[in-house]
Protein backbone atom coordinates (compact mmCIF):
# COMPACT_ATOMS: atom_id res chain seq x y z
CA UNK A 1 0.00 0.00 0.00
CA UNK A 2 1.64 3.56 -0.92
CA UNK A 3 1.49 6.05 1.56
CA UNK A 4 1.80 9.68 0.48
CA UNK A 5 4.64 11.77 2.52
CA UNK A 6 3.41 14.23 5.04
CA UNK A 7 4.48 17.01 2.64
CA UNK A 8 2.39 16.72 -0.08
CA UNK A 9 -0.59 15.18 2.10
CA UNK A 10 -2.55 18.41 1.47
CA UNK A 11 -1.22 19.62 -2.13
CA UNK A 12 -3.32 19.85 -4.26
CA UNK A 13 -3.22 20.38 -8.46
CA UNK A 14 -3.03 24.50 -9.36
CA UNK A 15 -6.83 25.12 -9.55
CA UNK A 16 -6.50 27.06 -12.83
CA UNK A 17 -4.59 24.25 -14.66
CA UNK A 18 -7.84 22.11 -12.81
CA UNK A 19 -10.42 24.85 -14.03
CA UNK A 20 -8.88 25.10 -17.66
CA UNK A 21 -9.34 21.07 -17.94
CA UNK A 22 -12.28 20.96 -17.06
CA UNK A 23 -13.34 23.13 -19.71
CA UNK A 24 -11.02 21.11 -22.19
CA UNK A 25 -12.87 18.13 -20.66
CA UNK A 26 -16.27 19.63 -21.89
CA UNK A 27 -15.03 20.96 -25.60
CA UNK A 28 -13.99 17.31 -26.21
CA UNK A 29 -18.10 16.43 -24.98
CA UNK A 30 -18.27 18.87 -28.06
CA UNK A 31 -20.18 21.73 -25.64
CA UNK A 32 -18.91 24.88 -26.68
CA UNK A 33 -17.15 26.12 -23.86
CA UNK A 34 -15.13 29.68 -23.82
CA UNK A 35 -12.35 29.57 -21.16
CA UNK A 36 -10.81 32.50 -19.61
CA UNK A 37 -9.47 31.12 -16.73
CA UNK A 38 -5.64 30.15 -17.65
CA UNK A 39 -3.31 33.31 -18.66
CA UNK A 40 -2.04 31.97 -21.90
CA UNK A 41 -0.88 34.04 -24.85
CA UNK A 42 -3.22 32.34 -27.86
CA UNK A 43 -0.56 33.22 -30.40
CA UNK A 44 1.77 30.81 -31.54
CA UNK A 45 5.52 30.98 -30.62
CA UNK A 46 7.38 33.51 -33.18
CA UNK A 47 8.41 31.92 -36.36
CA UNK A 48 12.17 32.53 -35.36
CA UNK A 49 12.12 30.95 -32.31
CA UNK A 50 10.66 28.09 -33.56
CA UNK A 51 12.94 27.49 -36.51
CA UNK A 52 15.83 28.39 -34.57
CA UNK A 53 14.56 25.02 -31.90
CA UNK A 54 14.31 22.86 -34.83
CA UNK A 55 17.96 23.92 -36.39
CA UNK A 56 19.29 23.30 -33.23
CA UNK A 57 17.61 19.41 -33.13
CA UNK A 58 18.91 18.92 -36.65
CA UNK A 59 22.47 20.26 -35.54
CA UNK A 60 22.66 17.86 -32.95
CA UNK A 61 22.21 20.20 -29.57
CA UNK A 62 19.92 17.22 -28.69
CA UNK A 63 22.08 16.31 -25.56
CA UNK A 64 22.92 17.03 -21.76
CA UNK A 65 23.47 20.81 -21.15
CA UNK A 66 25.03 22.67 -17.88
CA UNK A 67 22.88 22.38 -14.94
CA UNK A 68 22.67 26.30 -14.70
CA UNK A 69 21.74 25.99 -18.81
CA UNK A 70 24.14 26.76 -21.79
CA UNK A 71 26.44 30.18 -20.97
CA UNK A 72 25.72 31.47 -24.39
CA UNK A 73 22.27 31.71 -23.25
CA UNK A 74 22.85 33.04 -19.49
CA UNK A 75 25.30 35.44 -21.71
CA UNK A 76 22.69 36.87 -23.75
CA UNK A 77 19.94 36.79 -20.51
CA UNK A 78 22.61 38.86 -18.26
CA UNK A 79 23.09 41.24 -21.13
CA UNK A 80 19.71 42.04 -22.13
CA UNK A 81 18.52 42.29 -18.69
CA UNK A 82 21.77 44.78 -17.84
CA UNK A 83 20.66 46.90 -21.35
CA UNK A 84 16.82 46.30 -20.27
CA UNK A 85 15.90 46.76 -16.67
CA UNK A 86 18.49 49.29 -14.99
CA UNK A 87 21.01 46.73 -13.07
CA UNK A 88 24.21 44.66 -14.00
CA UNK A 89 24.40 41.38 -14.15
CA UNK A 90 26.86 38.92 -14.80
CA UNK A 91 25.88 35.07 -16.06
CA UNK A 92 26.98 33.22 -13.49
CA UNK A 93 23.76 35.18 -11.66
CA UNK A 94 21.75 33.51 -14.46
CA UNK A 95 19.99 29.99 -14.00
CA UNK A 96 18.37 28.85 -16.82
CA UNK A 97 15.22 26.53 -15.36
CA UNK A 98 11.83 24.43 -16.47
CA UNK A 99 9.98 27.62 -16.32
CA UNK A 100 9.27 31.09 -14.25
CA UNK A 101 7.11 28.31 -11.99
CA UNK A 102 9.89 25.65 -11.96
CA UNK A 103 12.22 28.88 -10.83
CA UNK A 104 10.07 29.73 -7.82
CA UNK A 105 9.71 26.14 -6.94
CA UNK A 106 13.72 25.60 -6.55
CA UNK A 107 14.64 29.36 -5.28
CA UNK A 108 11.75 28.37 -2.76
CA UNK A 109 13.44 25.20 -1.72
CA UNK A 110 17.01 27.03 -1.46
CA UNK A 111 15.65 29.54 0.72
CA UNK A 112 13.00 28.30 3.16
CA UNK A 113 13.50 26.55 6.47
CA UNK A 114 10.53 23.99 7.75
CA UNK A 115 8.39 26.31 10.12
CA UNK A 116 9.21 29.97 8.90
CA UNK A 117 6.10 32.26 7.88
CA UNK A 118 6.78 33.91 4.30
CA UNK A 119 4.70 37.19 3.41
CA UNK A 120 2.68 37.16 0.38
CA UNK A 121 0.72 40.52 -0.64
CA UNK A 122 -2.80 39.24 -1.33
CA UNK A 123 -4.72 38.86 -3.59
CA UNK A 124 -1.70 36.62 -4.85
CA UNK A 125 -0.83 33.89 -7.78
CA UNK A 126 -2.53 30.50 -6.90
CA UNK A 127 0.76 28.60 -6.80
CA UNK A 128 3.23 30.38 -3.89
CA UNK A 129 1.37 29.11 -1.41
CA UNK A 130 1.70 25.02 -2.32
CA UNK A 131 5.10 25.72 -2.67
CA UNK A 132 5.78 27.48 0.33
CA UNK A 133 3.98 24.75 1.88
CA UNK A 134 6.13 22.35 0.07
CA UNK A 135 9.00 23.54 2.01
CA UNK A 136 6.88 22.71 5.73
CA UNK A 137 6.46 26.81 6.04
CA UNK A 138 3.42 28.80 5.74
CA UNK A 139 2.63 32.40 4.13
CA UNK A 140 1.14 34.93 5.77
CA UNK A 141 -0.89 36.75 3.59
CA UNK A 142 -0.54 40.81 3.46
CA UNK A 143 -3.48 42.34 2.27
CA UNK A 144 -3.72 44.56 -0.42
CA UNK A 145 -7.23 46.83 -0.92
CA UNK A 146 -9.01 47.76 -3.55
CA UNK A 147 -9.64 51.18 -2.74
CA UNK A 148 -5.95 51.46 -3.21
CA UNK A 149 -6.05 50.17 -6.30
CA UNK A 150 -4.49 46.62 -4.98
CA UNK A 151 -0.99 48.47 -4.81
CA UNK A 152 1.28 48.05 -1.83
CA UNK A 153 0.82 50.61 1.18
CA UNK A 154 2.57 49.46 3.80
CA UNK A 155 0.82 52.19 5.95
CA UNK A 156 -2.50 49.21 5.91
CA UNK A 157 -0.12 46.72 7.93
CA UNK A 158 1.21 48.81 10.83
CA UNK A 159 -1.27 47.08 13.15
CA UNK A 160 0.13 43.23 11.45
CA UNK A 161 2.08 41.44 13.90
CA UNK A 162 5.09 39.67 11.70
CA UNK A 163 6.13 37.13 13.58
CA UNK A 164 9.95 36.68 14.14
CA UNK A 165 9.92 33.38 11.93
CA UNK A 166 8.75 36.22 9.02
CA UNK A 167 11.90 35.81 6.42
CA UNK A 168 10.71 36.57 3.30
CA UNK A 169 8.42 37.95 0.91
CA UNK A 170 7.10 37.44 -2.35
CA UNK A 171 6.52 40.32 -4.74
CA UNK A 172 4.93 40.33 -8.02
CA UNK A 173 4.51 43.30 -10.84
CA UNK A 174 3.37 43.01 -13.00
CA UNK A 175 0.51 41.29 -10.78
CA UNK A 176 -1.84 38.47 -10.92
CA UNK A 177 -4.29 38.39 -10.50
CA UNK A 178 -4.69 42.26 -10.61
CA UNK A 179 -2.57 43.73 -13.86
CA UNK A 180 -1.76 46.07 -11.46
CA UNK A 181 1.66 47.28 -12.21
CA UNK A 182 3.92 48.81 -9.26
CA UNK A 183 4.86 52.39 -9.54
CA UNK A 184 9.18 52.95 -8.68
CA UNK A 185 7.84 54.52 -5.55
CA UNK A 186 5.75 51.87 -4.49
CA UNK A 187 8.35 49.38 -4.71
CA UNK A 188 11.09 51.45 -3.11
CA UNK A 189 8.55 52.45 0.03
CA UNK A 190 7.95 47.82 -0.24
CA UNK A 191 11.61 46.88 -0.53
CA UNK A 192 12.60 49.59 2.24
CA UNK A 193 10.12 47.82 4.18
CA UNK A 194 10.86 44.50 3.68
CA UNK A 195 14.81 45.24 3.98
CA UNK A 196 14.04 46.72 7.24
CA UNK A 197 12.69 43.58 8.83
CA UNK A 198 15.73 41.44 7.37
CA UNK A 199 13.56 39.88 4.55
CA UNK A 200 14.85 37.87 1.41
CA UNK A 201 13.08 39.05 -1.40
CA UNK A 202 11.46 36.78 -4.25
CA UNK A 203 10.68 39.37 -7.43
CA UNK A 204 8.45 37.24 -9.56
CA UNK A 205 8.69 39.41 -13.04
CA UNK A 206 7.14 37.00 -15.75
CA UNK A 207 5.24 39.68 -16.77
CA UNK A 208 7.60 42.50 -16.77
CA UNK A 209 7.27 43.11 -21.15
CA UNK A 210 2.95 43.10 -20.73
CA UNK A 211 2.51 47.03 -20.12
CA UNK A 212 0.11 49.35 -21.21
CA UNK A 213 -0.73 52.81 -20.78
CA UNK A 214 2.53 53.98 -20.73
CA UNK A 215 3.20 52.11 -17.51
CA UNK A 216 6.98 51.14 -16.61
CA UNK A 217 8.32 47.87 -15.40
CA UNK A 218 10.48 48.25 -12.43
CA UNK A 219 12.69 45.67 -10.81
CA UNK A 220 13.50 44.73 -7.20
CA UNK A 221 16.94 44.63 -7.98
CA UNK A 222 17.24 47.74 -9.96
CA UNK A 223 16.68 49.53 -6.78
CA UNK A 224 20.04 49.50 -5.62
CA UNK A 225 22.80 47.11 -4.08
CA UNK A 226 20.85 45.86 -1.05
CA UNK A 227 17.64 45.08 -2.61
CA UNK A 228 19.63 43.08 -5.21
CA UNK A 229 21.83 41.25 -2.47
CA UNK A 230 18.79 40.16 -0.90
CA UNK A 231 17.06 38.99 -4.32
CA UNK A 232 15.99 36.24 -6.24
CA UNK A 233 14.61 37.29 -9.50
CA UNK A 234 12.80 35.35 -11.52
CA UNK A 235 11.34 35.96 -14.97
CA UNK A 236 10.98 34.35 -18.48
CA UNK A 237 9.27 34.25 -22.14
CA UNK A 238 6.41 32.40 -21.66
CA UNK A 239 4.30 35.05 -21.46
CA UNK A 240 5.97 37.60 -23.60
CA UNK A 241 6.65 35.26 -26.36
CA UNK A 242 3.68 32.94 -26.42
CA UNK A 243 6.46 30.17 -25.25
CA UNK A 244 4.68 28.63 -22.51
CA UNK A 245 4.31 24.94 -23.43
CA UNK A 246 8.26 25.83 -24.25
CA UNK A 247 9.27 25.65 -20.66
CA UNK A 248 12.12 27.80 -20.35
CA UNK A 249 12.73 30.27 -17.62
CA UNK A 250 15.41 32.15 -15.32
CA UNK A 251 16.55 33.38 -12.54
CA UNK A 252 18.79 36.02 -11.23
CA UNK A 253 20.59 35.69 -7.64
CA UNK A 254 23.31 36.34 -6.50
CA UNK A 255 26.34 33.95 -7.42
CA UNK A 256 26.87 31.63 -4.16
CA UNK A 257 22.85 31.39 -4.51
CA UNK A 258 22.75 30.87 -8.17
CA UNK A 259 25.02 28.02 -7.92
CA UNK A 260 23.31 26.07 -5.04
CA UNK A 261 19.92 26.92 -6.97
CA UNK A 262 21.94 24.72 -9.79
CA UNK A 263 22.67 22.12 -7.46
CA UNK A 264 19.33 21.16 -7.17
CA UNK A 265 18.44 21.77 -10.80
CA UNK A 266 21.49 19.34 -11.37
CA UNK A 267 20.01 16.57 -8.60
CA UNK A 268 16.73 16.62 -9.67
CA UNK A 269 15.37 17.27 -13.60
CA UNK A 270 19.07 18.45 -14.85
CA UNK A 271 18.81 21.25 -17.00
CA UNK A 272 16.07 22.45 -19.03
CA UNK A 273 15.85 21.06 -22.89
CA UNK A 274 18.87 21.71 -25.09
CA UNK A 275 17.08 22.74 -27.98
CA UNK A 276 14.90 24.88 -25.95
CA UNK A 277 17.84 26.51 -24.73
CA UNK A 278 19.33 27.04 -27.86
CA UNK A 279 15.76 28.87 -29.79
CA UNK A 280 15.84 31.34 -26.16
CA UNK A 281 18.80 32.60 -27.41
CA UNK A 282 17.26 33.85 -30.91
CA UNK A 283 13.99 35.09 -28.29
CA UNK A 284 16.39 37.08 -26.27
CA UNK A 285 17.58 38.59 -29.53
CA UNK A 286 14.30 39.30 -31.30
CA UNK A 287 13.45 42.78 -32.68
CA UNK A 288 10.99 44.78 -30.44
CA UNK A 289 8.29 45.19 -32.63
CA UNK A 290 7.41 41.52 -32.13
CA UNK A 291 6.26 42.04 -28.68
CA UNK A 292 5.14 45.49 -29.37
CA UNK A 293 2.69 43.85 -31.75
CA UNK A 294 1.33 41.19 -29.61
CA UNK A 295 0.97 43.88 -26.35
CA UNK A 296 -1.28 45.88 -28.77
CA UNK A 297 -3.41 43.11 -29.63
CA UNK A 298 -3.86 42.29 -25.85
CA UNK A 299 -4.24 46.41 -25.32
CA UNK A 300 -7.25 46.28 -28.00
CA UNK A 301 -8.78 43.25 -26.14
CA UNK A 302 -8.13 44.91 -22.67
CA UNK A 303 -10.15 48.06 -24.00
CA UNK A 304 -12.75 45.64 -25.04
CA UNK A 305 -13.55 44.28 -22.03
CA UNK A 306 -13.31 47.63 -20.05
CA UNK A 307 -16.27 48.75 -22.23
CA UNK A 308 -18.09 45.91 -21.61
CA UNK A 309 -17.13 45.56 -17.51
CA UNK A 310 -18.03 49.06 -17.39
CA UNK A 311 -21.64 47.97 -19.07
CA UNK A 312 -21.98 45.66 -16.15
CA UNK A 313 -21.48 48.05 -13.07
CA UNK A 314 -24.71 47.37 -11.68
CA UNK A 315 -23.12 43.84 -11.22
CA UNK A 316 -19.51 44.36 -10.10
CA UNK A 317 -16.37 47.19 -10.19
CA UNK A 318 -13.13 46.44 -11.61
CA UNK A 319 -9.30 47.55 -11.31
CA UNK A 320 -8.11 48.82 -14.81
CA UNK A 321 -4.95 46.84 -15.31
CA UNK A 322 -1.95 48.21 -16.67
CA UNK A 323 0.01 44.84 -17.45
CA UNK A 324 -0.08 41.27 -17.36
CA UNK A 325 -3.44 40.04 -19.60
CA UNK A 326 -6.31 39.53 -16.11
CA UNK A 327 -9.17 41.72 -14.94
CA UNK A 328 -9.54 40.97 -10.85
CA UNK A 329 -13.54 41.83 -10.75
CA UNK A 330 -15.10 42.06 -7.49
CA UNK A 331 -18.51 40.32 -7.71
CA UNK A 332 -19.69 41.53 -4.45
CA UNK A 333 -22.47 43.42 -5.80
CA UNK A 334 -24.41 40.37 -7.18
CA UNK A 335 -23.12 37.71 -5.16
CA UNK A 336 -23.78 39.22 -1.33
CA UNK A 337 -27.16 39.77 -2.16
CA UNK A 338 -27.72 36.07 -3.34
CA UNK A 339 -25.87 34.78 -0.84
CA UNK A 340 -23.47 32.72 -3.56
CA UNK A 341 -19.57 31.81 -3.33
CA UNK A 342 -17.18 32.86 -5.89
CA UNK A 343 -16.86 29.38 -6.12
CA UNK A 344 -20.13 28.90 -6.54
CA UNK A 345 -20.49 31.57 -8.76
CA UNK A 346 -17.63 29.91 -11.63
CA UNK A 347 -19.28 26.54 -11.46
CA UNK A 348 -22.57 27.40 -12.47
CA UNK A 349 -21.02 29.70 -14.83
CA UNK A 350 -19.15 26.85 -16.63
CA UNK A 351 -22.18 24.38 -16.70
CA UNK A 352 -24.83 26.86 -17.26
CA UNK A 353 -23.51 29.35 -19.67
CA UNK A 354 -20.14 27.22 -20.64
CA UNK A 355 -17.59 29.88 -19.77
CA UNK A 356 -14.57 29.06 -17.49
CA UNK A 357 -13.42 31.85 -14.75
CA UNK A 358 -11.55 31.71 -11.94
CA UNK A 359 -12.80 32.44 -8.47
CA UNK A 360 -11.51 34.78 -6.37
CA UNK A 361 -11.25 32.77 -3.53
CA UNK A 362 -8.59 30.99 -5.64
CA UNK A 363 -6.11 33.99 -5.35
CA UNK A 364 -7.05 34.70 -1.21
CA UNK A 365 -9.97 37.14 -2.10
CA UNK A 366 -13.51 35.65 -2.05
CA UNK A 367 -16.72 36.86 -4.07
CA UNK A 368 -14.58 38.10 -6.73
CA UNK A 369 -13.71 36.34 -10.31
CA UNK A 370 -10.53 36.72 -12.39
CA UNK A 371 -10.33 36.35 -16.36
CA UNK A 372 -7.93 36.22 -18.67
CA UNK A 373 -8.09 38.48 -21.87
CA UNK A 374 -5.21 36.43 -23.90
CA UNK A 375 -7.86 35.17 -26.35
CA UNK A 376 -9.61 36.48 -29.49
CA UNK A 377 -11.85 39.57 -29.26
CA UNK A 378 -14.37 37.50 -30.85
CA UNK A 379 -14.30 34.68 -27.81
CA UNK A 380 -14.36 37.67 -25.36
CA UNK A 381 -17.56 38.70 -27.03
CA UNK A 382 -19.68 35.81 -26.89
CA UNK A 383 -17.77 35.08 -23.07
CA UNK A 384 -19.35 38.85 -22.24
CA UNK A 385 -22.30 38.39 -23.84
CA UNK A 386 -22.35 34.79 -22.04
CA UNK A 387 -22.00 36.50 -18.80
CA UNK A 388 -24.27 39.37 -19.06
CA UNK A 389 -26.92 36.84 -19.56
CA UNK A 390 -25.86 34.85 -16.47
CA UNK A 391 -25.74 38.12 -14.22
CA UNK A 392 -28.84 39.30 -15.61
CA UNK A 393 -31.34 36.10 -15.33
CA UNK A 394 -29.76 34.75 -11.90
N1 LIG B 1 4.38 33.62 -12.01
C1 LIG B 1 3.15 34.06 -12.29
C2 LIG B 1 2.62 35.24 -11.53
C3 LIG B 1 2.38 33.43 -13.27
O1 LIG B 1 1.16 33.88 -13.55
C4 LIG B 1 2.90 32.32 -13.93
C5 LIG B 1 2.02 31.59 -14.90
N2 LIG B 1 2.53 31.20 -15.99
C6 LIG B 1 4.21 31.90 -13.63
C7 LIG B 1 4.92 32.57 -12.66
C8 LIG B 1 4.85 30.74 -14.29
O2 LIG B 1 5.31 31.01 -15.57
P1 LIG B 1 5.96 29.88 -16.48
O3 LIG B 1 4.94 29.47 -17.48
O4 LIG B 1 7.18 30.51 -17.12
O5 LIG B 1 6.35 28.75 -15.59
N1 LIG C 1 0.10 31.35 -14.74
C1 LIG C 1 -1.05 31.14 -15.56
C2 LIG C 1 -2.29 31.65 -14.84
O1 LIG C 1 -2.20 32.24 -13.78
C3 LIG C 1 -1.16 29.69 -15.99
C4 LIG C 1 -1.53 28.71 -14.92
C5 LIG C 1 -0.39 28.28 -14.05
O2 LIG C 1 0.78 28.41 -14.44
O3 LIG C 1 -0.70 27.80 -12.95
O4 LIG C 1 -3.35 31.49 -15.36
Amino acid sequence: MLKFATRVQSLKSSSIMEISAKAQELKAQGFDVISLAAGEPDFNTPEPIQKAATQAMAEGITRYTPAPGFLALREVIAEMVTRENGYEVSPDEVTIVSGAKHGIYLALQCLVEPGEAILVPTPAWVSYSPMVELTGAHIIPLPLFEEDGFRPNVDRWKGLAIPPNAKGIIINSPNNPTGVVYTKEDLTRLVSWAIQRNLWILSDEIYEKILYDGAKHTSVSALGPEAKNCTVTVSGFSKSYSMTGWRLGWTIAPKEFSKKLGALQSQSNSHTTSFVQWAAITAAKLPPTILQSMVSEFDTRRQYCMKRLDGLSDYLTYTRPTGAFYFFINMSKFLVPRKMSDVEFAKTLLEKEYLGVVPGSSFGKENCMRISYATSLKNLETAFNRLETFLKTH
